[in-house]
């Protein structure tokens, strides 16, 4: 997928032995990530992709940038009111990309939270918004409304009988008592599911908390919404292919730039291939691959979206790091315009 895929998924400078036993025998703390930070996926159309996240989900666009590895592609970052990690899904809109497939070794299912009682109410509006429902499905303690984004992507409304206390962004077109609260979890989908149960559990920290049909369910930090994540065995999954309608990586959550430098050195002592810590502008980087395939990232919580705009700002203009300004006038001219919705609040279905 370009630029961005070469650098995200490239060794990274792996720390030599020497550093390694140095740092190996010290006081040793369990990779445990807080929940999820965000999602990041490919899509084609950026107006397309903006009109189904803003006027059809009703999520905020916290951010508008670029692809910092692909400068030529915007990345676009959808949220809650404040951006906070656990709400936000990304993505890399490549106009023209063809379809991606769907399959094993990547994470095949966005999950976000509705309140329990709303799951009705958005099956009214997906319909008559003509939007494409993949499933709807009851599993675990949870009522499941699953869609196609316009590239394909599949997105979970996810309504559950547990309290979910994030507030929702308030000033899209979905009224407050039917928003989506962030995401709720996401599905790795694996040809073999053993390895990456054990790299979950045994070396990140995630809790078993539920088996269901070839579904394992875990959590971490303090589990709930935002802290899930479903592994899916299907070993008779096509390999999956990264391109429009698919996801890149998903991102977990470090509370601050020390744990991530501690993980990451535990995760250097597994044997896996991380990268070096990569400046995201918004978070700081690090990403592997867990055992089955899936393309992983942890992201710190800080410094946050309003690095570089006010609260009130967030995602109206186009914002680039400081490295790349010096090219603005080329970057922007070469993005296509952006047509941003004037936010309603009546929500009307
Ligand atoms: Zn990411």
């Amino acid at each position: 997928m370009g630029e961005g895929e070469r650098s995200e998924q490239g060794g990274g400078d792996r720390m030599g032995e020497g550093e390694r036993s140095e740092q190996g025998g010290g006081d040793r703390i369990d990779v445990n990530p807080l929940g999820l930070h965000h999602v990041t996926a490919v899509a084609s159309d950026p107006q397309r992709n903006v009109d189904f996240y803003l006027e059809v989900l009703g999520l905020r666009l916290i951010k508008q940038t670029v692809n910092f590895d692909a400068p030529d592609t915007y990345h676009l970052y959808y949220g809650d009111e404040a951006g906070s990690p656990g709400t936000i899904l990304t993505f890399f809109p490549w106009p023209g990309a063809p379809r991606g497939r769907h399959g094993a070794g990547q994470t095949t299912t966005t999950s976000f939270s509705i309140p329990q009682s709303s799951l009705g109410w958005w099956k009214e509006r997906i319909a008559a918004r003509g939007v494409e429902v993949l499933e709807t499905a009851s599993r675990m303690d949870e009522d499941v409304l699953v869609v196609a984004d316009p590239d394909g992507l599949r997105i979970e409304l996810v309504a559950h009988t547990g309290t979910d206390p994030r507030p929702p962004w308030e000033r899209g077109p979905v009224p407050h008592d039917h928003a989506i609260r962030g995401l709720y979890s996401v599905t790795l989908t694996e040809a073999s599911d053993e390895r990456t149960v054990d790299h979950l559990t045994d070396q990140l920290g995630f809790r078993l908390v539920g088996e269901e049909g070839g579904r394992a369910r875990f959590e971490t930090g303090a589990g709930g919404a935002g802290a899930r994540v479903d592994v899916l065995d299907r070993p008779d999954a096509p390999r999956g292919m990264v391109a429009a309608g698919t996801i890149h990586h998903v991102a977990w959550r470090a509370p601050d730039d020390d744990a991530q430098l501690e993980w990451r050195q535990q995760i250097v002592d597994l044997g896996l291939d991380v990268t070096a810590v990569l400046d995201r502008q918004y978070f700081h980087s690090i990403y592997f691959r867990e055992p089955g395939g899936v393309l992983f990232e942890i992201a710190t919580d800080g410094p946050g979206f309003t690095i570089d705009e006010s609260p009130e700002a967030m995602g109206t203009q186009l914002r680039l790091p400081p490295w790349l300004e010096r090219d603005r006038d080329r970057i922007a001219a070469a993005l296509p315009p952006l047509k941003l919705p004037q936010s309603g609040g009546e929500g009307s279905a």
